[in-house]
């Protein structure tokens, strides 16, 4: 069975005493989740210490929201992938939709990215989606399986199962406009399809692939219970404790 996963993306929000309760009130519920279904904070950088202290010896794992495209170095303002396994993080995020628009993520620095997260021990949430413009036109499935041969496709199958997909169709991230479960399904379905005709049906059934993109406890339900949908993506409705937990509690 493929792993479930719900992962709260807190972006540039909270303050350090604001996360560390976030966490406390998160692992407080932890217990309500059901079985199978796992839990993942990305608080941001300045946090995340903190915040593995507060996770220590529950189920919740820690992710960064990214990391640098370097070892380390002369490199002002960037957080090496060997920092973020210093300071207790399981997983990063990299290509957020965010980043790709805001910091000129390629497709070349993320495959950098991936490498230096691997040799440093993390997993990667490795984020894929279509601008509006872009579905509107109808070239959706294009921009998605290009998201994912120009970086996925050098990884081993091996290494694939470091990998968790999380397909955020960046029209619907906090917008509150969220995809509805057919479009979901439609893509995360595809996304399976592209993986399989490259790495094999085996690496294709076993990723999990995450929905991303205003999901909340309304929605949440709908999107899990689609049969290629493994959980989601959640940024706004991760920063209230009870809205994520609701959430996981989806399934
Ligand atoms: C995200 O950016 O990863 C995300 C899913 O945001 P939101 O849930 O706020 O749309």
């Amino acid at each position: 069975m493929r792993k479930k996963i719900v992962a709260g993306n807190w972006k540039m929000n909270t303050s350090i005493a604001e996360g560390v309760e976030l966490a406390k009130a998160i692992v407080a519920k932890v217990n309500e989740v059901p079985q199978g279904v796992s839990l993942i904070v990305a608080p941001p950088f300045t946090h995340l210490t903190s915040v593995a202290k507060v996770l220590e010896g529950s189920p919740v794992a820690l992710s960064a929201q990214n990391c640098a495209d370097q070892p380390k170095g002369a490199f002002t303002g960037e957080v090496a992938a060997s920092m973020l396994k210093d300071a207790g993080c399981a997983y990063t995020i990299l290509g957020h939709s965010e980043r790709r628009e805001y910091y000129g993520e390629t497709a070349e620095k993320l495959i950098t990215k991936i490498a230096l997260a691997f040799e440093n021990g993390l997993k990667v949430i490795y984020c894929v989606g279509e601008k509006l413009a872009e579905r509107e036109e109808g070239n959706h499935f294009d921009v998605v399986s290009e998201q994912i041969a120009s970086v996925l496709f050098g990884l081993t199958p091996e290494q694939m199962k470091k990998v968790v997909i999380a397909y955020e169709p960046v029209w619907a991230i906090g917008t509150g406009v969220t995809a509805t479960a057919a479009q979901a399904q439609e893509m995360h379905a595809f996304i399976r399809e592209t993986l399989g005709t490259h790495f094999g049906e085996k690496v294709a059934q076993e990723t999990t692939i995450l929905y991303g993109g205003s999901c909340k406890p309304s929605n949440a339900q709908e999107l899990f219970a689609c049969p290629d949908i493994d959980g989601g993506l959640i940024g706004g409705a991760s920063l209230k404790a009870d809205d994520f937990i609701a959430i996981a509690k989806s399934y």
